[in-house]
């Protein structure tokens, strides 16, 4: 077992239930695949896409296909769970969370009728998958930001929309906490990528969108490349890998309930040095065209991993250039499939 989760305190038999809400998509077809070689026998992946979409199809796990903005669903979903990780969210990059707010919000259907599902079921463990939209715009108005620390999300400035429909989340896995004993448990996650993913249709992310770009100029020989914002914007991106091992410390760590954290990387980087870091990965360099006018979200965020570190003595850390390189080989090939008429994957908006 990895060091990191040799201290872990799973109340957790292998024969009881895990249930992954989103499990079609991209961090819960991870999850559900980790808990799976993790060694648990009973994982039913819950989502509302037809099954061929989902992103990875795990083989002995229950895989239903149930819309959890309704109650029936949600109660049907967690029957028998001994543990509820809630990843279901109708979500995408700054294109589609700036464009699709009413989209965004209307998760709080889902959010709410699948914590009462987990509490009504007797479910133990509850996993909410809240983001840094949470924190406080004002403090992210500068690419040179402060990275954000738990206490940054007040006095609320969320992002409009998706911001504020995670806030308000958060707020009710405390409250169940606090009120009906659900062990309740919310990390924010800073910018997830990694193959399996969103890479193309509208919801994708920077660093998937930046290397499919970077890819499709090498193959039409384009050579160029349109960037959204003027590229000095900045971010931190975690890498898959580090997120699913940071959810199930999370989650089994007492000292976190009803507490949000921070899960994400710390590592800033520019969307220029993205796109020179992709370039260098596919052996190109690209003329670079810059669109103000595209949707670019705040102007730097980072995470403070002070918290996280003194808790769980641990952080991602998975190098960006190395994930990369992993995200856009995985890209290519689906590219390249694609393009020979094969079936892939992609969300569309
Ligand atoms: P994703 O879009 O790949 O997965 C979300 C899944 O939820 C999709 O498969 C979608 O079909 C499913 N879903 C949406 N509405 C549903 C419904 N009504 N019923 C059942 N399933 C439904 O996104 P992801 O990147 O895997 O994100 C997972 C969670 O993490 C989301 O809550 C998201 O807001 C949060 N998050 C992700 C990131 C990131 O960088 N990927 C960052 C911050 C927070």
């Amino acid at each position: 077992m990895d060091g990191d989760l040799a201290h872990i305190n799973r109340d957790l038999k292998y024969d009881d239930l895990i249930v992954v809400a989103g499990g079609g998509g991209f961090i819960g077809g991870w999850l559900t695949r980790y808990f799976h070689d993790v060694g648990y026998t009973r994982i039913r992946a819950v989502d509302k896409k037809p099954l061929q979409d989902w992103y990875q199809r795990t083989p002995g796990v229950e895989n239903l296909c149930l819309d959890l903005s309704e109650r029936e669903s949600c109660a049907r979903a967690v029957e028998n769970a001994a543990e509820v990780y809630d990843l279901a969210a109708d979500m995408g990059g700054m294109g589609f969370i700036e464009r699709f707010r009413v989209e965004c919000m209307r998760s709080s259907l889902i959010n709410t009728h699948l914590i009462e599902a987990a509490y009504q079921a007797g479910a133990n463990r509850y996993f909410f998958s809240s983001s840094a939209c949470v924190y406080n715009t004002l403090l992210q108005q500068d690419p040179n930001v402060r990275p954000l620390k738990e206490s940054d999300a007040y006095p609320a400035m969320a992002e409009r929309g998706y911001g504020w429909e995670k806030l308000f989340a958060e707020m009710l896995c405390q409250e169940y906490w606090a009120e009906r004993n659900l062990k309740t448990f919310t990390a924010r996650f800073h910018n997830v990528y990694g193959p399996h993913g969103t890479w193309d249709g509208g919801r994708e992310k920077a660093p998937a969108a930046i290397c499919r770009k970077v890819i499709q100029a090498k193959d039409t020989g384009s050579n160029e490349i349109m960037i959204w914002g003027d590229g000095s914007q900045t971010r931190s991106y975690m890498y898959i890998e580090d997120c699913i091992k940071g959810i199930d410390m999370i989650v089994h760590c007492d000292d976190l309930i009803a507490t949000p954290i921070n899960l994400g990387s710390s590592e800033l980087i520019s969307v220029d040095d993205l796109v020179t870091l992709a370039e260098k990965i596919g052996n190109v360099k690209l003329a670079r065209k810059y669109d103000p006018t595209a949707p670019r979200g705040v102007a730097g965020r980072n995470s403070d991993n002070t918290f996280i570190k003194q808790v769980l003595g641990w952080e991602p850390s998975t190098p960006f250039k190395k994930g990369l390189a992993e995200t856009y080989a995985w890209i290519e090939q689906q590219y390249i499939a694609r393009k020979e008429g094969k079936r892939v994957v992609q969300d569309t908006l």
